[in-house]
């Protein structure tokens, strides 16, 4: 069967990765999430003081970016690859409100999406892949067999990351994680380099009145037409 490459881009918390992962799973290929990487690097950054929530020390953080590591590794028990920084496990870390808070000042420099789009083709190079993010099929990979646009309201992905902090144990509002998810979704837009924006061949999906199952068996029959 011919191997493919599958984008998938979309919102903040539209549930790319649940379907990323069922797909990759049900196909044999690697899944990447892109969002973990430029996640990873604000956590760095933050350690160093080059970003908090209301500024960004782009030159120091340009300078330093040499210096991050960044690397998946597969976890066999969890069954996806956890976001590793200059060898440290980070997978938790990095999805806290306050690196989202941080996440979308780090993800509109520049050098930063130069370094990390590079690494994310190297990881596709030879197809059967599955990686999702923002920019995957307008700048990654443009060439993409199957391109995919997820969308639903702000309400409903708010309510989505809500219940998954929670889970998590931490301690935030609703109205806190809207606010975010509404500040991620302006910049992400807006940003010079590489805005979130539908590419022309995408299919857009709004998953805010389909369950999982609809939504895995629409994508794959898309798949199927492709392979
Ligand atoms: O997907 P996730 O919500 O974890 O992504 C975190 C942030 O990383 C996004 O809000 C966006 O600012 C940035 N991002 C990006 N390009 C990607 C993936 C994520 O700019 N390909």
């Amino acid at each position: 069967m011919k191997k493919i490459t599958i984008a998938i881009d979309g919102f903040s918390s539209t549930g790319k990765s649940t379907l990323a992962k069922q797909l990759a799973k049900h196909l044999g290929y690697v899944y990447v999430d892109t969002g973990a990487m430029y996640r990873a690097v604000t956590f760095y950054a933050m350690q160093k003081d080059y970003v908090s929530e209301n500024h960004l020390n782009k030159e120091a953080l340009v300078k330093d970016l040499p210096n991050i590591k960044l690397e998946f590794h597969f976890n066999e028990t969890l069954g996806f690859a956890e976001m590793f920084v200059n060898g440290t496990n980070v997978e938790n870390e990095i999805r806290t409100l306050d690196v989202s808070r941080c996440v979308s000042q780090v993800a509109e420099v520049s050098e930063v999406r130069t370094k990390l789009v590079a690494s994310q083709q190297e990881m596709g190079k030879n197809k059967a892949i599955v990686m999702d993010g923002r920019d995957i099929g307008t700048v990654v990979f443009p060439d993409a067999e199957l391109k995919i646009f997820m969308n639903s309201s702000a309400q409903t992905r708010a309510e989505r990351r809500f219940d998954e902090l929670i889970e998590k144990g931490q301690n935030v509002t609703y109205e806190e994680v809207l606010q975010n998810v509404q500040e991620r979704d302006y910049i992400d837009t807006h940003r010079e380099d590489s805005p979130l924006i539908k590419a022309d061949d995408a299919i857009e999906i709004d998953n805010s009145t389909l369950t999982k199952e609809e939504q895995f068996n629409l994508v794959l029959k898309l798949v199927e037409e492709r392979v």
